[in-house]
């Protein structure tokens, strides 16, 4: 508990406990003293709420819910009910505790991630190391890393190979081995040897800065539902305390009740009537479902977006990094030229220069090969190419001529299941390279239980039909869409949206940034990609695919534990102004109904924090 609950914790004890106090001595000592005791419980009780609501005063130039329960303390004091008085704001403060508290632990979650971000650093300069602030870093700065420090910023190994911890972006709790030209990333922790490294990016554009900035913006992210109970308690107060005033007033005045009755009927209405149980429906349970999330590696851009998700009809699923590992691993190269050993380099050297899981397969398979000085220019969602020495090199899978004898060769292998990538100087093929990637292993069960949910699945997939039909039998979808390009993706979103389907789209961000972008709710598994975190609404730190149905199911529960909330608090404050009008309500009954209500609908959504 940080330091600020803690004292608002303190001091509703003493609150509680001088009340307990004045109601032991009430029947013993004078009346000054019981006065005395209720009034010093009121004021420490009341001390935060109090200063809460005069601040919010000043924020939202208008009154608030906690002007309302002190004006309904006073009145209790007003005519001599000093115990429901004390009470009635020693439960308020109470509440306001127990929501303090959903919030801490879904904030909790944050400060845990600004803790990742690396402090100092050791700086080569003139073969001098330097200890710096990590955050005056800059681009091209060199850096030793020792053994068991975190690394200070994104950069690439100059010299010294290593194993990195990287489970605080990745999720992958398993060390990540690195040599010399790997990338790694600010935060992470460095486990078996000292290295150096180059600095490559400005701590604001790291992994790490943008993942922060993606938990921080949850929090300014409320629901529809949150919006619209802020701006419906603004006007409901004025309700209320008109309400109150009419009750003192206009019945004693048309004769039918004394005027003391009318007092005290309204300053019950004060009570029942103000909507504590309602504006604390919502909130809490949004925090905790987002606490609950973070701990299972499911970063959740805000609660709009929980609201969204319990609503979800369609899951489109990139195929490369999202239903397979994004591991490819090359199976062979295939060559009909006579200058093999150029094509080999040219392949090489051009796939070194893209960041695309195939590419990188191909790099790691040709890793002996030459690497020659050329610009390339990557195509997403068709690959890369080059001009060299005069000929147009291509490597993807533009449209090119194609050979009959290569033709059967290709067919054969996507049919195999392989993912096929073209090689072209100047637009006539001449040859291809065939990949093969793994099917994560929980994408099956997913799936399945996806379609008990009633929720449709989609394969999406810029790779070739053969090689896609394949994965969707391994992974049991039904519904496949291949040879998109990045803009078809887009298209095929936004055109299920338009059929009114809600579409959830979960990708890697590496070719399917506009899809994510332009779905109800756009996935990024994992939080390496840059664009992942700017464009989705989810980011799955683990690459757990899992975490689909999960997500989805928390958020069914959080939308429906907000139902019960809203209806409940709704329910009870009607009932109690009802009766209050036939004078059924004392004001200790109307105090605990009202307060009491409170407290559950918090306590019910503080069961979102589990599972
Ligand atoms: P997916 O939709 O399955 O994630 P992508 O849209 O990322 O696939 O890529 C689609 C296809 O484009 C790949 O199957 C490959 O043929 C080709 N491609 C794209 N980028 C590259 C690259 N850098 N190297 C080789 N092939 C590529
Ligand atoms: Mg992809």
């Amino acid at each position: 508990m940080n330091h600020r609950l803690k004292l608002k914790a303190i001091y509703i004890i003493i609150s509680i406990v001088l009340i307990l106090t004045a109601t032991i001595v009430k029947s013993y000592i004078f009346h000054s003293a019981e006065f005395f005791l209720y009034g010093l419980a009121l004021i420490i009780g009341g001390y935060y709420k109090t200063k809460e609501g005069i601040l919010k005063i000043i924020k939202n130039k208008g009154l608030n819910i906690e002007v309302l329960m002190i004006l309904a303390a006073i009145g209790a004091f007003v005519i001599n009910e000093y115990a429901e008085g004390a009470i009635l704001i020693f439960i308020f403060a109470l509440s306001g505790l127990l929501e303090n508290y959903a919030n801490a632990k879904s904030e909790k979650a944050l400060t845990n991630l600004l803790n990742l971000a690396p402090d100092r650093a050791i700086l080569l300069k003139e073969e001098k190391e330097v200890e710096i602030d990590a955050k005056d870093l800059k681009v091209g700065d060199i850096v030793i890393v020792k053994v068991g420090s975190q690394v200070p910023a994104d950069g690439r190994i100059l010299f010294g190979s290593t194993s990195i911890n990287e489970s605080m972006i990745t999720g992958e709790f398993l060390p990540v081995d690195k040599k010399v030209g790997d990338e790694v990333f600010s935060g992470t922790i460095n486990e078996s040897s000292t290295f150096t490294m180059s600095v490559t990016k400005d701590m604001k554009e790291s992994t790490v800065q943008k993942i922060i900035d993606f938990v921080e913006k949850a929090h300014n992210n409320q629901t529809k539902t949150e919006t619209f109970i802020e701006k419906f308690e603004k006007i409901y107060v004025y309700v209320v305390i008109a309400l109150s005033i009419l009750i003192m007033t206009l019945p004693p005045l048309l004769g039918q009740w004394t005027l003391s009755d009318g007092v005290y009927r309204g300053i019950v209405v004060l009570v029942v009537g103000s909507p504590c149980a309602l504006v604390a429906s919502v909130s809490p349970a949004v925090l905790s479902s987002l606490s609950n999330a973070s701990r299972a590696g499911i970063l959740i851009k805000g609660g709009k977006h929980l609201e969204v998700l319990a609503k979800i009809d369609t899951v489109i699923l990139d195929k490369t990094g999202t239903i397979t590992e994004g591991k490819p691993e090359v199976r062979e190269l295939y060559f009909e030229v006579d200058d093999e050993p150029l094509v080999y380099d040219m392949v090489y050297s051009l796939e070194k220069q893209s960041t695309h899981p195939l590419a990188r397969a191909v790099v790691e398979f040709l890793k002996d090969k030459n690497e020659l000085t050329v610009t390339s220019s990557e195509i997403p969602g068709k690959g890369i190419e080059s001009i060299y020495e005069g000929n147009l090199y291509q490597v993807g899978n533009f449209n090119v001529e194609i050979s009959i004898s290569l033709k059967e060769r290709i067919d054969k292998a996507q049919k195999e299941g392989y993912t096929t990538v073209y090689v072209s100087r100047n637009s006539i093929l001449i040859g291809f390279i065939s990949l093969i990637d793994k099917v994560r292993p929980q994408v099956k069960d997913t799936i399945q239980r996806l379609n008990e949910l009633n929720i449709n699945t989609i394969l999406m997939t810029g790779d070739n039909r053969y090689s896609a039909d394949n994965i969707a039998k391994k992974a049991g979808i039904k519904y496949v869409l291949s040879n998109l390009l990045p803009e078809d993706k887009h298209m095929h979103v936004s055109s299920l949206k338009t059929e009114g389907r809600t579409v959830m789209m979960v990708g890697d961000g590496i070719n399917d940034a506009p899809a994510l972008a332009v779905s109800n709710i756009g996935v990024a598994m994992g939080s390496g990609t840059d664009v992942s975190l700017e464009t989705s609404d989810i980011v799955f730190m683990n690459n757990h695919i899992q975490n689909i149905e999960k997500s989805i199911l928390l958020a069914k529960r959080m939308n429906q534990i907000a139902l019960q909330n809203i209806v409940f608090s709704i329910i009870i404050i009607g009932l109690l102004l009802f009766s209050n009008i036939f004078g059924l309500i004392i004001l200790p009954i109307g105090v605990l109904a009202h307060e009491g209500s409170t407290i559950l609908v918090i306590l019910n959504s503080l069961r979102l924090l589990r599972n």
